[in-house]
């Protein structure tokens, strides 16, 4: 019998001949040509290749990454200190939103499409399978040994590939570089080593024993998705009312998830990756008949791509409720935006030291003092210069005004501002403003600077 494999589970052989049971009609002529019985399969992997890509990309050039020794959120070029609460906010919210979103427009569509766990499982049942039928194919050997060289080559690519993978995922916490220097030492002592170890030691353990099954057991983002979705959600379903379907049950072995679609379109296994749909249009394309399992839009609603629908239906924005998370994204957005276009890359903080309210200098000078910090978030070189309005004849004491600061480096010193006797600094509490450049941005701090009453003098 000629046979295929399976291109969704390589451990499933699929008949190619007509099937024994087909209840295809001799007279009836196909209707142009079968559809493409891989669309989702050739698009899902597309996908796959370019989260991947993506996933690689993101810690390396610090696009994305929690820096949690430093206590950094690198977020598209923006290294946000941990300090801006409102820009690691919004940027949250933002993304939190989205996630949520997808959940309720498209279904599960992110675990099958999206997900790194998703895509290194089936990656690691490909692998698998490869290795077997190429050890069975040029080793000679006995079946029993065949059986323990494949096992060692995949434990050991499984192991080499578990390394790869923790560094990736640990990168978005910890910086590469230093996490490179742990590897070569092996580092199993510091929080940032012993959190790689731990995670090739799992992911090792996933990729051999766990796989899709995480998916249905530990995952709470497949739960969270259940919720979040209603009658418009995305989702994959069987409909057969002409009674078409030659039970084949191409669509029950090709699901990695181990289940029967055909039974209910609310099944928590289910990750809607759309290979079902495609096995089932190879099946009956060849009969010349439409497959029976559908992208749709909810249990009674159209299927995706087809109907008359307007363009926001067909985007999944079909109720208020949709809107309404929309504009909540929008909203978030728009706050991330404005925050990030408000960020100045050197914060500067000015405020008075009150623990004496001044001091007499021995010629009777006045002297307020004044704590300064810099943090210089930007990654160039920056030099903070002060001046003060309003408080004529006073300078600064002891303070070099032109302060340097490091990229990712803060700052902090005390200084004075000098003021004689005179008639332009009277007695009591006087208003001023100190004025801090840095580039072309500049801060204004409204400060007080104090001198004794006239009795006192
Ligand atoms: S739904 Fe399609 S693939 Fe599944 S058993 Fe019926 S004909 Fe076969
Ligand atoms: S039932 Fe179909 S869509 Fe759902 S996981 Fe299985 S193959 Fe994918």
């Amino acid at each position: 019998m000629p046979a295929t494999e399976s291109k969704s589970n390589p451990n499933v052989t699929i008949s190619t001949k007509p099937l024994p049971n087909c209840v295809c009609k001799p007279d009836r002529k196909p209707v142009g040509p079968p559809p493409r019985s891989d669309a989702y399969h050739r698009l899902r992997k597309f996908i796959h290749l370019f989260c991947v890509a993506v996933f690689f990309a993101l810690p390396f050039a610090n696009l994305m990454r929690f820096d949690i020794l430093h206590q950094r959120f690198f977020f598209f070029g923006y290294e946000l200190w941990i300090s801006e609460f409102s820009i690691v906010f919004f940027s949250l919210m933002f993304l939190m939103f989205i996630v949520a979103a997808m959940a309720m427009f498209y279904g599960r569509v992110y675990c099958g499409y999206l997900c790194p766990q998703m895509i290194f499982s089936e990656a690691s049942l490909t692998l698998e399978s490869k290795i077997t039928r190429t050890v069975n194919k040029y080793v000679r050997w006995s079946a029993t040994g065949r059986r323990w060289l494949s096992r060692i080559l995949f434990y050991s690519i499984a192991a080499l590939a578990s390394v790869v993978l923790a560094f990736v995922f640990i990168s978005y916490f910890v910086e590469p570089r230093d996490l490179f220097h742990r590897l070569l030492q092996l580092d199993v002592r510091t929080a940032g080593g012993l959190a790689g170890a731990a995670t090739t030691l799992l992911t090792l353990l996933d990729f051999l024993f766990l796989r899709q099954r995480f998916c249905t057991t530990v995952c709470p983002y497949g739960y969270l998705q259940g919720m979040l979705g209603d009658g418009d959600t995305l989702i994959v379903q069987y409909r057969d009312e002409n009674r078409e379907c030659i039970e084949c049950k191409k669509c029950v072995r090709i699901c990695h998830m181990g289940i029967d679609i055909r039974t209910s379109p609310y099944q928590i296994e289910c990750i809607h990756c759309g290979e079902c749909i495609d096995a089932c249009v190879d099946v009956l394309g060849r009969l010349g008949k439409q497959g029976l399992i559908h992208y749709v839009w909810g249990e009674q609603g159209e299927k995706l791509g087809t109907g008359g629908k307007s363009w926001y239906q067909k985007l999944g924005i079909r109720n208020g409720k949709r809107v309404v998370v929309l504009l909540i994204i929008l909203c978030y957005g728009a706050g991330l935006f404005t925050a990030l276009s408000m960020r100045q890359s050197v914060l500067v903080r000015i405020a008075p030291v009150r623990t004496a309210m001044y001091r007499l200098g021995p010629d009777g000078t006045v002297y307020n003092r004044f704590r300064l910090q810099l943090a210089n978030r930007g990654h160039v070189q920056a030099i903070a210069q002060f001046s003060i309005e309003g408080l004529p004849g006073t300078a600064f004491s002891g303070f070099e005004n032109a302060v340097v600061v490091n990229p990712g480096e803060t700052v902090q010193q005390e200084f004075e501002i000098v003021a004689p006797i005179s008639a332009h600094v009277p007695a009591g509490v006087n208003h001023f403003r100190l004025i801090a450049t840095v580039g072309n941005e500049k801060d204004v701090f409204e400060e007080t600077f104090i001198t004794p009453s006239q009795d006192s003098r």
